[in-house]
């Protein structure tokens, strides 16, 4: 057994986790972390962030992250660089096993975030967040006047390009089929742009770049493997969103697409459960909305503990 039984176990580091944290530790909860595998979250993977409100001239998005950490931490908040391997929450107080460590907490704070599905193809790696982007909102306005293509099909691929007219010159949807997912209405208000192109039968084979970014990709028809090249300084990938959500192992409610399921506020289905950020919510997916989520779900927390007093 790692320790004595915590008031709150936090398990994720992004701006929810961080935030939660501030949040417990101030309301002197003496809550422990555990950060996982990737401390910090996803705005460790990119460079400037431009919308989070407090830094006039943007910040990087790890120095953010170290910010936030250190801001938590200097209240009491414990940070372990660890993952959560598995929970049980059949009964309180709730179990957390670390790396080979037993934990136990009253009330569980599950803060993992999602991760971006990714395309695969040849050269992706050296280009995220160097031209390849998953987030048209974080990182459309890098690309004033400049072609960018969208892959994806769903409602999400419709949004994400029709929101990058504001910034292209010209958007180039790309889908690997003549059917798409997208409602309706979405496919229409893109397919009518005068600034939108979709191209169907086509899927990105290689990205193509030089020392200053991207510069285009291959495309090859999946019918016939014949191939063409498109030039683009941007490209947005809107396949969709894997919610973390695997070390739970089904003990909380999720929506079809593994989602945490809020039953009140902030609370999951499981009571002295408490969900915040990209892992509950696929609409908004910012920092902002993580951190605000992550204050409610400290709150929900701290007043719950309260109650069972
Ligand atoms: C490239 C990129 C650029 C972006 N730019 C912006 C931007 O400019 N502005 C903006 O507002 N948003 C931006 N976003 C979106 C923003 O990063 C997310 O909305 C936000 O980070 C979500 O915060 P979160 O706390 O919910 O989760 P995340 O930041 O995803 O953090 C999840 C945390 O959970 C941890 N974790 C996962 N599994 C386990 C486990 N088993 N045990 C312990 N810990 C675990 C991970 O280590 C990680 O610390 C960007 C995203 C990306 C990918």
């Amino acid at each position: 057994m790692g320790e004595d039984v915590r008031s709150v176990i936090i398990v994720g580091s992004g701006p929810a986790g961080y935030t939660a944290g501030l949040y417990a530790a101030r309301a002197l909860l003496e809550p422990l972390m555990f950060a996982g595998y990737m401390s910090g979250g996803q705005l460790m993977l990119t460079s400037d962030v431009e919308n989070f409100p407090g830094y006039p001239q943007g910040v990087e998005g790890p120095a953010m992250m170290i910010h936030m950490r250190e801001q938590a931490e200097r209240f009491g908040l414990e940070v372990q660089d660890k993952n959560v391997e598995r929970v049980d929450l059949s009964e309180r107080p709730f179990r957390v096993w670390v790396e080979g460590d037993e934990f136990r907490a009253d009330s569980l704070i599950i803060c993992t975030g999602a991760e971006a599905i990714w395309l695969g193809a040849e050269g992706e790696d050296e280009q995220k967040g160097r031209g390849i982007s998953t987030c048209a909102t974080c990182d459309g306005a890098f690309f004033r006047d400049e072609e960018i293509i969208v892959i994806g099909g769903g409602d999400s691929a419709m949004e994400e390009a029709t929101f990058l007219t504001r910034f292209a010159s010209k958007v180039t949807i790309i889908h690997r089929r003549d059917v798409f997912r997208a409602s309706k209405v979405m496919y229409e208000r893109a397919s009518k742009h005068p600034k939108i192109d979709i191209l169907t039968f086509r899927q990105v084979k290689k990205w193509l770049a030089n020392q200053d970014g991207l510069t285009g990709a291959i495309l090859e028809d999946p019918r016939d493997g014949s191939v063409e090249e498109i030039s683009c300084s941007g490209a947005f990938i809107a396949i969709g969103h894997k919610p973390i959500t695997d070390f739970l192992e089904g003990q909380l409610e999720t929506d079809e697409e593994g989602y945490i399921i809020h039953s009140s506020n902030t609370m999951a289905s499981v009571p002295g459960v408490f969900a915040a950020g990209d892992v509950v919510d696929k609409r908004y997916r910012q920092a902002i909305t993580a951190a605000g989520m992550g204050c409610q779900a400290a709150i929900d927390a701290e007043r719950w503990l309260e109650d069972q007093h």
